[in-house]
């Protein structure tokens, strides 16, 4: 059963039993999809109905931000708590690293990919980086195909949101892997090319708000959070 915020059904599961859940789709025999909509993507789920099909359609959604859990909690159907793309991927890798199992890096601007898997290689010495490429590609086919020859059991598609939702869901069996989790700006982080915020941020439940100072072209984007409040209280309403 998942918790409908705004027509996002997510699934309520901590850290840990995201991580398991995640674990479990490699004994299957199917590409699974993992995604994590922040307010934002709510808002664009509202906005265009092919987008919240591909999302609700995923194997495992996740809360990625303070925003999607206060709008559950007001609509009374409260969610165990956020799981951030980013921790749910740091966590997953350690159990990936444990297994002997293989990652695919996909997106980013070039060599932001690259960059990732090395120091992420520095972190988990027994990860396998089955390869990387960048976000910025023409021919889809070709990106799955050099996928499926890596052998990669994980592949991370972090193309920005709907975008890698919608390439998950078209080429991610042609990809061979059993789980592809779409993680937005990720690999700028594990790249160390963005910072997260530091933990007082994290722990306030103010990250965008870091974010935000820290970026303030983002501006736009970000108005979408007070619209999906306003959003979630006249759900409550009805
Ligand atoms: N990106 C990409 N290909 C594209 C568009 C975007 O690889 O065609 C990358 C971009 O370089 C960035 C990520 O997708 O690394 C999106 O980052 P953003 O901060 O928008 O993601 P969020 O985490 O907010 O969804």
């Amino acid at each position: 059963m998942r918790i409908d915020v705004l027509g996002v059904g997510f699934d309520n599961l901590t850290h840990q039993e995201a991580v398991a859940k995640a674990m479990g789709f490699l004994e299957g025999n199917k590409a699974c999809t993992v995604v994590t909509p922040n307010p934002e993507i709510v808002e664009i789920c509202r906005e265009n109905p092919e987008a919240m099909a591909v999302i609700n359609g995923a194997d495992m959604v996740l809360a990625d931000g303070i925003g999607v859990v206060k709008g559950a909690a007001m609509l009374k159907t409260p969610l165990k708590g956020r799981v951030p793309g980013i921790e749910f991927a740091a966590g997953l890798m350690s159990q990936l690293a444990k297994e002997g199992k293989s990652l695919y890096l996909l997106g980013g601007k070039p060599n932001v990919a690259d960059l990732a898997g090395k120091k992420l290689q520095e972190t988990y010495p027994e990860l396998r980086i089955a390869g990387t490429a960048d976000g910025y590609f023409k021919d889809n086919d070709a990106v799955a195909e050099a996928i499926a020859s890596s052998g990669a059991d994980v592949v991370f598609v972090c193309l920005g949101a709907p975008k890698q939702e919608f390439w998950m869901a078209q080429y991610g069996a042609a990809t061979g892997a059993k789980l592809l989790c779409g993680l937005g700006g990720s690999l700028d982080v594990f790249a160390g090319v963005v910072q997260r915020a530091p933990v007082f941020f994290q722990k306030a439940g103010l990250e965008w708000f870091y974010r935000l100072c820290k970026e303030p072209r983002r501006i736009g984007r970000m108005m979408k959070l007070p619209l999906f409040l306003v959003h979630v209280q006249q759900e409550k309403r009805k």
